[in-house]
């Protein structure tokens, strides 16, 4: 019997949570606070090595208690330095990570669901349609095993930095998993726990309206919210989700959010596709809806996978759709791709492996066709 059967798995545990098992161990509750240091402070994953910890509680925790990542189940290395790990749900649903080192931060890009069900048109996760959400501790363990990878303590990787920006923006709606992934958000701002400020921590939406009014009672981390078109119209195409929440309804939930969280802005993230979204009238009624507003715009180049209808703006109508809305008073920035040579940029993570579409994405991706 694997041990995930017979023991609770730390991981994922928020420290209330966690204070509560190790009292029923008949611990005080500032041990879970050293056990998460332990944990994820130092990527610790054997409690015999907890030497601050008495003996006959380590040895009681190794008897009921583990600390179990995801199963790696392939690594690809980009040119760039971009790092993407096929992670293990199960049987033979995958989900995916992308590490992307900047001179000044690293960022993961984290998954909160394997699959997704919201069918946006351009992006190639919703092809595969949904699976399952991801538990607090595969959200959480996607941070710790990449740390753990990154620091060279598995096999011989040169020691690169840990993760300092978190974003939950790979595969999934993580709104649409809240029950799991608030706890994560706990864990990953907990003093005690990966101890990251609430700004570098970015949590990327397609727009559930009501989630947004919930998250905003629950948590305080960066809010993203993908726009992709300046109109009801084209956005009820592009994001469907738009017909059952308006965009009028979005921008008040946003607003909403940073009045009560006191942050700085929400960010609008803008796939470009080429003659459907990236005019020069669309620029003006993007900006129409977010000049004088807590508001920037992430211009994302679109990234093709096989079968999509969509093209990439070709860059001078990037250029011009910056500078248009730059003009009329909205921040704007282009996001650079990244990981392109390994699947890993944005809208491309698909990670089931055995079924049809699959078999063929995972070999492109991977090189490897993945069989239980
Ligand atoms: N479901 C969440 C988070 C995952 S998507 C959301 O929709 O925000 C993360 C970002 O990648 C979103 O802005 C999404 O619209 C964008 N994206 C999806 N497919 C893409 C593609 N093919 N090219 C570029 N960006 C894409």
């Amino acid at each position: 019997m694997s041990p995930s059967a017979t023991t609770t798995n730390l991981l994922g545990l928020p420290r209330p949570t966690l204070e509560a098992f190790v009292a029923q161990l008949g611990s005080k509750p500032f041990r879970a606070r050293q056990l998460m240091q332990w944990v994820y402070k130092r990527g610790e994953p054997s409690f015999e090595r907890m030497t601050d910890l008495a003996k006959a509680f380590r040895a009681r925790l190794s008897e009921c208690a583990s600390v179990q990542p995801p199963e790696i189940i392939a690594t690809r290395h980009s040119a760039d330095g971009t790092r993407k790990w096929l992670l293990r749900a199960d049987g033979s649903q995958a989900f995916e990570t992308v590490y992307i080192p900047e001179p000044d931060r690293a960022t993961l890009c984290i998954s909160s669901q394997v699959g997704c069900a919201l069918d946006c048109a351009f992006c190639s996760t919703a092809q595969q349609g949904f699976n399952r959400n991801l538990t607090t501790a595969e959200i959480v363990g996607q941070v710790w095993l990449a740390n753990r990878e990154l620091a060279g303590t598995v096999g011989d990787l040169a020691r690169e930095r840990a993760v300092t920006n978190v974003v939950l923006m790979g595969m999934g709606e993580p709104l649409a998993n809240f029950r799991n992934v608030v706890p994560a958000l706990d864990i990953l701002l907990d003093d005690f726990g990966f101890d990251l400020s609430r700004r570098r921590v970015t949590l990327s939406t397609s727009g559930l309206v009501p989630q947004i009014y919930k998250l905003a009672e629950h948590s305080n981390v960066a809010l993203a919210v993908s726009l992709h078109a300046p109109d009801d119209g084209l956005r009820n195409e592009l994001v469907p989700i738009n017909r059952r929440h308006p965009i009028a309804e979005l921008l008040e939930a946003c607003w909403h959010y940073i009045d009560e969280r006191n942050g700085r802005s929400v960010t609008f993230e803008y796939v470009l596709l080429d003659g459907v979204n990236d005019s020069r009238v669309q620029a003006r009624a993007l900006a129409k809806l977010l000049a004088g507003k807590p508001a920037k715009v992430n211009l994302i180049p679109f990234n093709p996978f096989p079968g999509t209808r969509f093209r990439c703006s070709p860059p001078p109508a990037v250029q011009q759709f910056r500078d248009e809305l730059i003009r009329r008073g909205v921040l704007a920035t282009v996001r650079r791709t990244r990981g392109e040579d390994i699947d890993a940029a944005c809208g491309q993570l698909a990670g089931r492996v055995l079924d049809r579409t699959t078999v063929r994405l995972g070999s492109r991706t991977f090189g490897l066709a993945v069989q239980e």
